[in-house]
Formats: structure tokens, sequence, C-alpha cells
């Protein structure tokens, strides 16, 4: 293992790990980014949204290019996840410690080794004297925690400053294993339903005097047990839907009961929306409580709702960048959970892509010293107009 001094992607990964920004606190590594991108001609704006306790700062960052060229805005978050259990780090979680070719630290790799890089191409390119054009960063400080008043409301001021970029690259990460392997160009919606239903309280050994909620419910919850809701389409695999919490309040042996409670939720594709879902499902609800004679009550909760950029030459420009830098073809995803690119998405079109996820949100998280450097030149690639 060779020794030589890391590099500036690297070395700004540490002093941004060595910053304890759990959410909702800054930790100086918003204030360590104006002053690296105030270095590089950047116009830095703080934008502070919420108050007291959910007070979230937040960070704007612009530098005017070559007016031919597009105008790129990358995103990202600099506050980590709670470090969890302390002693089971082999390297402090705010140390930004290199040990054998590995980055340690809370947020190595999501998502402060991604910005390190995205800040390390543009210092290529200006140490390079390549033109860009038009470059921002969307920085948020709250996207691990409610994200309310981080992207989506960062998104709202760019909109009334008429800051629209022409493509955003959010640097989550977003590699299962390896660099270079997964983009992703879109993300599934998410729909909870917490639904109640009441029916009439009675001895067990009497069901004709009582009306046992249970099979209702059962009848009502069919439609998303486990099941696949639609094919799939282009971009997305088939919508599913899960069961997570079925209760009975006050259960007892010997009574039925008079409410039973279940909880389901929905990751959909853009072959529905938040209200189709609702309707289609309510209208079953109150199709099976007739059934049944019963009432029911459902509470919805929709925090994303899917999106889809299809590929275009900014995807296609990554792709190749991607490729010219690790000799992969890299796939187009819509997989996994929700981030703010649900948020960018009303902004301009959007695409992720970062280094590899492995140990996000683990003890011991960590990045290869390697990968940062690769990151950093697929960035710069992406980001050079020829
Ligand atoms: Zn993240």
């Amino acid at each position: 293992m060779t020794m030589t001094a890391p590099s500036y992607a690297v070395d700004l990964a540490r002093r941004l790990i060595q910053c304890p920004s759990v959410t909702p606190i800054e930790g100086g590594a918003l204030d360590l980014l104006q002053a690296e991108l105030e270095g590089f001609g950047f116009t830095v704006t703080r934008l502070a949204f919420g108050e007291g306790a959910e007070r979230i700062d937040n960070l704007f960052a612009i530098r005017g290019g070559d007016e031919a060229l597009p105008h790129i805005a990358f995103a990202g978050h600099t506050d980590v996840v709670p470090v969890g259990d302390e002693a089971a780090w082999s390297h402090g979680p705010f140390s930004g410690v290199i040990d054998e070719g590995r980055l340690y630290g809370r947020g190595a790799a999501d998502m402060k080794g991604g910005i390190a890089s995205f800040v390390g191409a543009i210092k290529a390119l200006d140490d390079a004297n390549i033109p860009t054009g038009t470059i921002s960063l969307i920085i948020t400080g709250d996207e691990e925690g409610a994200a309310i008043n981080g992207t989506v409301k960062l998104v709202d001021w760019l909109k009334d400053e008429g800051i629209i970029p022409d493509f955003c690259l959010v640097g989550e990460p977003t590699n299962p294993a390896i660099m270079g392997e997964v983009i992703k160009n879109g993300r599934r919606g998410s729909l909870t339903g917490k639904l109640w239903v009441t029916g009439t309280q009675g001895h067990v050994a009497y069901p004709h005097l009582a009306n046992n909620p249970v099979p209702a419910l059962l009848a009502m919850l069919a439609p998303v047990n486990s099941a696949k809701l639609d094919g799939g389409n282009a971009y997305f695999d088939p919508s599913t839907a899960e069961i997570v919490d079925l209760q009975i309040p006050d259960a007892a042996g010997n009574v039925i009961a008079n409410r039973a409670f279940g909880q389901f939720n929905i990751r959909f594709n853009t072959e529905h929306s938040q209200d189709s879902l609702m309707g289609w499902l309510s209208e079953h609800f109150t199709r099976q409580a007739d059934k049944y004679q019963l009432t029911y009550e459902v509470e919805w909760l929709c925090n994303a709702h899917p999106f889809v950029t299809p590929p275009d030459s900014f995807t296609q420009k990554l792709q190749q960048a991607i490729t010219a830098v690790t000799g992969r073809q890299s796939a187009l995803s819509t997989s996994g959970g929700t981030s703010d690119a649900r948020f960018l998405c009303h902004l301009c079109p959007v695409a992720e892509f970062g280094l590899v996820g492995q140990t996000m949100h683990k003890v011991n998280e960590h990045v290869a010293v390697d990968d940062i450097d690769v990151l950093t030149d697929i960035y710069s690639g992406f980001l050079k107009q020829e």
C-alpha cells in the first residue's frame, strides 16, 4: 500500500467528516463547504428555514460560466444520521481516519464523500483551465431528518429567484458494490394507509350477538397483502404493497373485540398516483364495510410521489463519463427508497450517482479512498464540455 498524500477531494471529505453534523446540527460542515466554494469563485447564500429546534441551515452556491453551456446543479446534504453504538466503531465516527485505503467516519458514503468529489471535480477543471457552464450546489442540512426545512424549501426559493438549472445531479450513494454500477433516474412513490375497523364487541361464545371487525379488516387488506399492483413499465418494476402492522386493542381470550387495526405501505410507480390508489382502495373498503355491516376510518400519508427522468443527453453524458473512468456500463434504475430527488424533480430533470452505499447508516461507515478519486474523475468528466 502506497503512502501518497490524499487528493484534495479525499482531504476535503475527511475535513467534512470531522464536522459532527448530525441532523439538525450544522456542525461546521456548511461553514467549511462555503469557505472552499468561495475559494473557487462561488457566490454562497445561506438559507435557514424553520424555527427553534426545527431550524435548519442550508446552502446554495452558484458560479456563472460560459452562457452557451448548460447550467449543471449538484444536490446533496451535509447532515448525517446518529453514530449508533459509538464503542463499536473501530475508528471514531468523526475522526476521518484513513486506514488501509479506507476513509472512516459517519457520512463517508452518505454523503460527504460525494460532496467532496464534486468540489474536487470543479478544482480539477479549474486547475486544467477547462471552461465550465454555470455550476450550482444545492446543499441541505435536513435530508436525514424530517426533510421539511431543507431541499423542499430550497426548491421553492430557487423557483422564486428564477434559478432553474438544466440538469441536477444528486450525489447520494447509488452503487451497490462497485463504482459505476447504477445511476438512479427515478424513484417510486410511498403511500401509507392506517385502517381502523369498528364492529360490535361481545362474548366469543355468542358471536350472533356481536360483529367481529377482524374478518372485515382481513377482507379490506387482501389487495395490499404482499401484492404486486401492476406489471411495471419501461422504467419501473411492479408496484408493491405490504401490511406492516396488525392490532386488536385490549384483546382477550373470550371476547370478540369491537376494533381492529391494520397498517400498510405501498411503493408505487408512475402507473399510479396517490389519488388513484386512495380512490381504488377507499371504494374497496366501503364495499367491504357494507358487506360486513360495520364502519371504518382510514388515514393516508403520502410523503413521496413517483417520478422518472427518461434517458436524455445528460444521463447519456453521465454514463459516458462513468464508462470512461471505470470501463463499466452503468444501469439506469428506479429501485430503492425515497431521496431528495423527489423534490428536485420539480425544478429540472434529475438523476443520482455517487459512491458505494454498502456501509451507509451503519457502524464503521467507510468508503474506499480510491472510490472518492474515481467519483471525482467521473464528475469532472460529466462537467467537462467538449
Ligand atoms: Zn444521503
